[in-house]
């Protein structure tokens, strides 16, 4: 078997197929996000799951149902394989008896932007791109700089002006240049943009390029098999971009093509984010397949600080197809649940993760969560990173 099934590149919008052996951004007829496909019968004929499961820690392993052509080209920091805690403390006191945490703070770079940044990186060197630029709110940009010093490629990261130090500092530190822009995520792209034009430079933004999408995935094979693949009935994700979201849900589709999922479970995906920039909350609640964008952005979750999402639709169309939700937390919700989180059970998360944590008594609340589920959270990154 090929070490990588990959086939071709699909638009997520116009279902046009694409030559996966050449750098690609965004779909060359539609502009819209590109997703990648397997020869997943060959896998389901030729690939077991217990065979995955037996073979060294890491993302790497699902290496047949991920870009990479060749073992050589894997550029690894040891992302991936992390633990999936029950927090027992913080159930009893909020009322959920299966409340579990997959946390991704043990990642390289303290985030889960490790995986797609792993992926993303090794994929765009193999097809040759020699320098690499990046928006961000803040970690993609850390975790791109690190893959690309890691695979000797040049790196630029776009970041406001008002992202935390330590992200810019990070980004330094790994030899990626920095440049500071006023305003959002979303002025930072714009000037991206203007470079990209220029030439010379590969584009790795949010949907905008098809393989950190296939690192983040990772997440939803890792949970199938730590789940003995009957899948959880909820699972929390603090949404910006929505990537990891949409790349969850794609990971569970292939494993049902595969069939290696043992129940009929498929989890409802909800979409957490801060009151001070929730998209996809408002567009949720209208019934509303895209999004808006969101008008004087601001929160101390700073990886959820994106105003307009350039895959809203695939992260809608989860939200809707999954009958999960979405859900808004303030900033005062986000701390009191961070220090929550850390006081019952020691795990200092992001503002991001703590969201998740806040969504909860909301959605207990609304009915929407019953008490026996078994419900896992996401916490992204780790609070360390938001330090003064
Ligand atoms: C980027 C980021 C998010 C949001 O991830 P998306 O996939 O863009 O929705 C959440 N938490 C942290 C810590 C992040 O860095
Ligand atoms: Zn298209």
């Amino acid at each position: 078997m090929r070490y990588s099934l990959l086939t071709h590149l699909e638009c997520s919008r116009c279902h046009r197929h694409w030559d996966s052996g050449k750098l690609q951004n965004v779909c060359p007829d539609c502009q819209s996000p590109l997703l990648a496909r397997y020869d997943l019968p060959a896998a389901r004929a030729e690939l077991q799951r217990e065979s995955i499961a037996a073979r060294p820690r890491g993302m790497n392993r699902w290496h047949e149902l991920l870009p990479v052509q060749t073992p050589e080209n894997v550029v690894t920091l040891g992302e991936g394989d992390t633990p999936l805690l029950n927090l027992p403390h913080l159930g009893a006191a909020i009322g959920l008896s299966r409340l579990m945490l997959k946390d991704e703070s043990l990642n390289p770079t303290g985030t889960f932007k490790a995986r797609g940044q792993a992926a993303a990186i090794s994929r765009a060197k193999e097809l040759g791109a020699q320098q690499v630029i990046i928006p961000t709110a803040g970690n993609a940009g850390g975790a791109m700089a690190a893959y690309a010093s890691r695979a000797g490629l040049v790196a630029r990261v776009y970041m406001p002006a008002d992202t935390p130090h330590s992200n810019m500092q990070e980004c330094r530190a790994v030899g990626a240049g920095v440049v500071l822009v006023e305003g959002l995520i979303s002025d930072a792209a714009r000037a991206v943009s203007e470079v990209v034009r220029q030439g010379g430079w590969f584009d790795v933004s949010t949907f905008k390029e098809p393989y950190r999408l296939e690192g983040k995935k990772v997440m939803g094979y890792e949970l199938a098999e730590a789940f003995a693949w009957d899948l959880p009935d909820v699972i929390i994700y603090p949404a910006g971009g929505g990537m990891g979201l949409v790349a969850i849900w794609k990971a569970f589709a292939e494993l049902e093509e595969l069939g290696w999922l043992n129940g009929p479970n498929r989890p409802r995906m909800v979409a957490v984010q801060a009151a001070g920039c929730a998209p996809v909350v408002r567009a949720f609640e209208a019934g509303e397949m895209t999004n808006t964008f969101w008008e004087n952005a601001g929160t101390i979750a700073s990886g959820l600080r994106v105003p307009k999402s350039y895959g809203d639709r695939l992260m809608m169309e989860t939200l809707y197809q999954s009958h999960g939700t979405a859900v808004a937390v303030s900033d005062e919700q986000i701390r009191a649940a961070q220090l929550q989180l850390g006081q019952s059970e020691g795990i200092f998360a992001a503002p991001e993760g703590a969201a998740t944590v806040a969504a909860l008594p909301v959605l207990l609340e609304r009915g929407w969560l019953k008490n026996d589920e078994r419900v896992v959270l996401l916490n992204t990154g780790t609070g360390l990173k938001y330090l003064p």
